[in-house]
């Protein structure tokens, strides 16, 4: 496994490197979510490159930066345990030099609404990353996870809009045994919260039931998961949308195989955010 820190180095490195590359970008604090995008990229590409990368460009003013788990050692063993052929540690100053002062902005209601509209320029600072990153790595395919399902529909949006010669691959959400979605975040979840914190998938699972049962009214179907939840958890927003263009889902007879239902519930100040899809073919 080569570890690079600058992007001369990355540059060198992958130039080196032959055949169909599959690329992961990551902020690190690396969990079996993470890697299970790392195995895909394996069975899909002849060699893989994953990035870890705190990028301070996707936080906002609001949000502790620093406060973000930073586990590098460990990262890297889980990467070398999988064989990973290249691991890019990204650092501000090389990476966002002085007078750095581009923007890649995507507009419209993908990255306004949701999370666009509780974390102001939060997708501009992930797509001015990835879109940087896209251009040192030169991937043929991309892995992002549906755990971050607004995030993969921005990021189509850029390829396609900006041409990026790049496919991108959405995989799914790895679960704790108890469903909760792993996620950096987890680790900040007090014990009783952490118990608590299972309802979550439990709700979106019996919200997926009730459609299996027949129940095809949205509103009612998150009404519905919102009660379950109210009382332990500040829910944020519960919404049903299409994970092809993101729109919003009225009734699920016109969306077969595509209606996801995404919620972000607080507990004890950690925000965690889950999705499922209703209505799976
Ligand atoms: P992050 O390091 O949080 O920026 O996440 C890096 C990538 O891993 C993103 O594409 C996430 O959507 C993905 N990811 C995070 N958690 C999970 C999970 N539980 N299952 C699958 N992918 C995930």
């Amino acid at each position: 496994m080569k570890i690079y820190r600058t992007q001369a180095a990355l540059a060198q490195g992958l130039a080196e490197s032959r055949g169909s590359l599959g690329f992961v970008p990551t902020m690190g604090a690396l969990h079996d979510g993470h890697l299970s995008l790392v195995r895909r990229a394996q069975e899909e590409n002849d060699a893989v490159a994953v990035s870890i990368f705190v990028n301070p460009l996707q936080f906002g003013a609001r949000e502790d930066l620093s406060k973000y788990p930073r586990t590098e050692e460990a990262d890297l063993e889980k990467l070398e345990g999988l064989s990973v052929d290249h691991v890019f540690v990204g650092e501000v100053g090389d990476l966002y030099p002085e007078g750095f002062c581009t923007a890649v902005v995507i507009q419209g209601e993908v990255t306004q609404v949701l999370e666009g509209e509780r974390r102001p320029g939060h997708f501009d600072g992930v797509c001015t990353v990835v879109a940087k990153l896209f251009h040192l790595f030169q991937p043929d395919r991309a892995y992002f996870g549906w755990k971050d399902f607004q995030q993969v529909c921005v990021l189509r949006r850029m390829v396609q809009d900006l041409g990026f010669p790049v496919e991108l691959h959405a995989c799914p959400i790895e679960r704790e045994a108890d469903g909760l979605a792993m996620s950096s975040r987890n680790r900040f979840l007090s014990g009783a919260d952490r118990g608590l914190a299972a309802r979550i998938h439990e709700a979106l699972s019996q919200a997926r039931k009730s459609v299996r049962h027949g129940q095809a009214d949205v509103a009612r179907l998150c009404a519905s998961v919102k009660e379950r939840l109210a009382g332990d958890f500040e829910v944020e927003y519960v919404e049903v949308r299409d994970e092809l263009d993101f729109g919003r889902v009225e009734s699920l007879d016109s969306h077969p195989g595509r209606a996801r239902m995404l919620l972000v519930a607080k507990i004890g100040g950690v925000r965690l955010l889950d999705n499922l899809l209703l209505n799976p073919r």
